[in-house]
């Protein structure tokens, strides 16, 4: 039978069994559309990333013999709309049948699955193959259960496959390093250059400018340094083992204004597009580990192992088994939009000031500037989670619905009422000024908690627990910050503070 397979922009998976073989009754297609572009406003690089690396992953399949329609976002025939095009694709071409990899997007799951049902010939979707787990397994595993501890699931992911264990016991006795990983950066000199992967980018950009689609953030050639294809992605997993994981544990936390990717791997977005897989890049470095466990400490791949064999998977996990009501989830019921700064970066806030301009030059943070800085003050402010949702989808490089929601909407700003985490990540100026340098540089002093120049997480941060008291004061690993809070001399002070700052929170 004449088949028609359909690749999304994050199937990029060179290893699925769809091309184990060429087979001339097969055609592929791709398309590149407004629908696409368009579901938020997305960081320019993003664009141009997902655009490029499908383009790469066609010329990849052509030069393998397989047959490949390839619809740009200005070709003619390109309706822009997905049931459209497989409808028109299926008549031109007389296909006999439709298949397509599972989507990891709730939004297109439930697209793809009426347009099966419209289509008039059959249709089948197929798993992507890149997950170690099924889309249900988290939900099974956690079944009757109120939260969902990622680290039991970790340690049974360690098991199953067979990654840093001894055994049945994991390698050196211990299954999680995480307090080891928690050090400031003090020395600059340690700092490794990242793996960047400039290229001409000139048409896509001038095929997307041209479009008018709404992007956010800049770009240039400097700038723009992701791998847009398989082998790219190899590279940069490859520099990461040599001169990132020494280091990766240890100061996975820091926030410091010298460099924007420290010892992180940038590896997300070729995850996310699936131009590597999970279990390769775990794999190769445990591998490398195993080969320099003489100058490599254990924390450090444990600690970085842990994020896609644990995080990764848990997130995914959970989106399937909380979806879609947990995409309108607002446990403290916040209202507020984003300050306008969230667009430009200017605020005098070093931290978020440094945080979001980065996020805008870059499309990327890593994951306590995510976190502990634009997270912590989103929350600590009281932001619309669906304010926060459409800012993190839309400015970061690896910023797909599955991971962005899981991690925002739950993790950050636990609006979830702490299905992915136990307590709120909240902080006051203590914390960020003791993971690194922001401090030193602000325009607001981190130890004044009232007053001209005070630093508004400290009140801010007082001002979150205070008026939430009926919601959290009851969980235990809380009960100590209320205590405290209690005890306070200066409470009515702080809290007039905080008012002060929430009344205008674009002039901070
Ligand atoms: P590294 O620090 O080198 O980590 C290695 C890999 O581990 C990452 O590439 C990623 O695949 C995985 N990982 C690490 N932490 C997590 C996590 N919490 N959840 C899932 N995977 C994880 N990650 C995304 O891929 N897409 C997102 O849209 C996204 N949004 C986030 C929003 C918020 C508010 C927060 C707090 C985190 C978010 N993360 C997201 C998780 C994490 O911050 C990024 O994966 C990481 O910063 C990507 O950079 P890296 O590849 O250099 O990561």
């Amino acid at each position: 039978p004449k088949t028609l397979r359909l690749i999304l922009g994050d199937q990029l998976n060179s290893q699925h069994s769809w091309f184990e073989e060429q087979d001339s009754s097969i055609t592929y297609l791709m398309l590149e559309m407004r629908q696409e572009t368009d579901y938020v406003p997305h960081h320019i690089q993003k664009v141009i990333a997902f655009f490029l690396s499908m383009r790469n992953f066609t010329k990849d399949l052509e030069t393998k013999g397989h047959q490949v329609i390839y619809v740009s976002l200005d070709a003619k025939d390109n309706s822009q709309n997905l049931e459209e095009m497989i409808n028109s694709m299926v008549d031109q071409h007389n296909f006999d049948q439709f298949e397509y990899q599972l989507p990891d997007e709730y939004r297109l799951d439930e697209q793809l699955k009426t347009i099966g049902k419209n289509l008039g010939i059959p249709c089948r979707g197929v798993d992507s193959e890149h997950f170690l787990t099924e889309r249900e397994y988290v939900k099974d595993f956690f079944q009757g259960k109120k939260t969902f501890v990622m680290e039991s699931f970790y340690r049974q992911m360690r098991k199953d496959f067979d990654i840093l264990m001894d055994g049945k016991e994991p390698l050196q006795g211990k299954w999680n390093f995480d307090h080891e990983n928690r050090s400031a950066l003090k020395d600059k000199r340690l700092i490794r250059k990242a793996k960047k992967h400039q290229k001409d980018i000139s048409e896509i950009l001038e095929m997307v400018q041209k479009a008018d689609v709404k992007t956010i953030g800049k770009i240039d050639e400097n700038t723009f340094a992701w791998p847009c294809s398989r082998e790219e992605s190899l590279e940069v997993l490859d520099h990461f083992c040599k001169h990132l994981l020494i280091h990766f544990g240890d100061y996975q936390d820091a926030l410091t204004t010298w460099d924007p990717f420290l010892f992180h791997s940038r590896l997300s977005f070729a995850l996310n597009t699936k131009m590597l897989s999970p279990l390769e890049v775990v794999q190769k470095v445990e591998a490398y580990w195993k080969e320099h466990q003489y100058e490599i400490d254990i924390s450090q791949a444990e600690g970085f192992i842990r994020q896609i064999l644990g995080w990764r998977e848990y997130m995914r996990g959970i989106y399937w088994a909380k979806m879609p009501d947990f995409a309108n989830m607002n446990f403290f019921n916040h209202k507020r939009k984003l300050p306008e700064w969230f667009w430009t970066g200017e605020t005098k806030m070093k931290c978020l000031s440094h945080s979001i301009g980065q996020s805008l030059e870059l499309a990327y943070a890593h994951h306590i500037q995510r976190l502990m800085v634009i997270g912590n003050f989103a929350l600590l402010v009281g932001i619309h989670p669906d304010e926060v949702d459409q800012w993190y989808l839309g400015v970061y490089i690896d910023a797909i619905e599955w991971v962005e929601i899981t991690n925002t909407r739950g993790m950050s700003q636990f609006a979830d009422g702490g299905i992915v985490g136990t307590k709120p990540y909240v902080s006051s100026a203590n914390y960020i000024h003791k993971m690194g340098n922001y401090c030193g540089h602000c325009a607001y002093s981190h130890t004044k908690k009232v007053g001209e120049g005070a630093c508004p997480f400290n009140s801010l941060y007082w001002h979150f627990y205070d008026r939430n008291r009926e919601k959290l004061e009851n969980n235990p690993r809380i009960g100590m910050a209320y205590r405290t809070l209690d005890k306070l001399k200066n409470k009515e002070e702080l809290m007039n503070q905080a008012v002060e700052y929430l009344k205008n929170l674009d002039a901070l």
